[in-house]
């Protein structure tokens, strides 16, 4: 049995968990759910974003499954990350058939180093003069580049291309790139390449096809991956996992979007392809193809919601799911 913590959070998080839950539950696997509180509503209510509680079940589960946090985003999943020690951040942007993007057919994974960089939060105020401190190790910076390249393997992917901006910030881009250099030499087969990260976003937006895995650091991991979610449709379809040595956090990339909290019109899609990503992650992948497969058939139905053009209410678009898994 694995025990999966589910915190459904702020905003929309609440909507897309129940709609991806409804798909979970139907697949009926050997998972035990337990549901706790994190968010702005949590800081509301106990005092703290990350009730010590929560934050206790999450290091003694198997995994997390996240909705989103508001304003609290930093003090909830940016912790529950460093404190789960989940350093993989793995987010796929996979153009999905029948929805109308920039890209049809592009298939490309971020691999973003989750627990260093300007996020760790390092930052000084001397009254008008503010500053923060970069840290990129040789350890961490190893870590993601094998696991991207380990990734490449496992899922058949061709190429690794690593973003940074070494020739301005010498030292730690520096240190970055020639770490990821030195691994790409372990794996002969897999095709390496590194790109300053402002041309990258150039090529990602004209020609993104030239890339297959991207590793990059933290904050340009952050951009890039939502710069990627933006070429096959938005942020309604972009799922994610952070993976550790003991944990994974799962969390679609988007955050609360209060701007259409409440009404029931979130696309619970990133929702449920990162339920996807936890399925697999436990080796259930032929369930996970069966839902990601469902998901593909609803869109191509016409089955969508608002923000891809479609009248589907969150909870409508997931019992088509649920329908089509039948
Ligand atoms: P964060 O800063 O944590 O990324 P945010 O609330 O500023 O959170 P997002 O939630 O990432 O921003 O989303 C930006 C916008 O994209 C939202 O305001 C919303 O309009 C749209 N959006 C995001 N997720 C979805 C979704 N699942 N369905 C429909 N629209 C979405």
């Amino acid at each position: 049995m694995k025990k999966i913590v589910v915190i459904p959070g702020d905003g929309i998080g609440k909507e897309v968990m129940e709609a991806a839950m409804l798909i979970l539950e139907k697949l009926d696997l050997p998972f035990e759910y337990s549901y706790y509180e994190a968010g702005d509503e949590a800081l509301e209510k106990y005092g703290k974003a990350l009730p010590d509680e929560t934050l206790e079940a999450c290091k003694k589960s198997d995994a997390v499954l996240f909705g989103a946090a508001g304003e609290t985003a930093a003090d909830v999943i940016v912790r529950l990350r460093r404190e789960l020690e989940t350093f993989a951040n793995v987010r796929p942007a996979k153009a999905i058939e029948g929805i109308e993007c920039l890209y049809p057919g592009l298939d490309i994974v971020v691999v973003r180093e989750n627990t260093e960089c300007l996020y760790l939060g390092f930052e000084f105020e001397f009254g008008d003069v503010t500053e923060a401190v970069r840290v990129i190790t040789r350890k961490a910076s190893e870590r993601i580049a094998r696991y991207a390249f380990e990734l490449a393997k496992r899922e058949g992917r061709k190429k690794v291309t690593a973003l940074h901006k070494a020739n301005v910030m010498k030292r730690t881009c520096g240190l970055f790139r020639d770490v990821c250099r030195e691994v790409a030499k372990e794996y002969g087969d897999i095709e390496f390449n590194d790109y300053y990260i402002d041309a990258a976003c150039m090529y990602l937006v004209m020609d993104p096809f030239r890339f297959d895995v991207i590793v990059t650091t933290n904050m340009f991991g952050d951009i890039v991956s939502d710069l990627a979610a933006g070429l096959v449709g938005g942020l309604g379809l972009a799922p994610s996992a952070n993976v550790g040595e003991k944990s994974a956090i799962f969390e679609p990339v988007h955050g609360a979007a209060f701007d259409i909290a409440g009404k029931g019109i979130a696309n619970p899609t990133a929702m449920i392809l990162t339920a996807c990503m936890m399925l697999r992650h436990f080796g259930y992948v032929e369930e996970a193809k069966k839902v990601e497969a469902a998901v593909e058939k609803a869109i191509k139905g016409g089955k969508k919601t608002p923000d891809l053009g479609g009248y589907l209410k969150t909870l409508e678009f997931a019992n088509e799911v649920a329908r089509l898994l039948d």
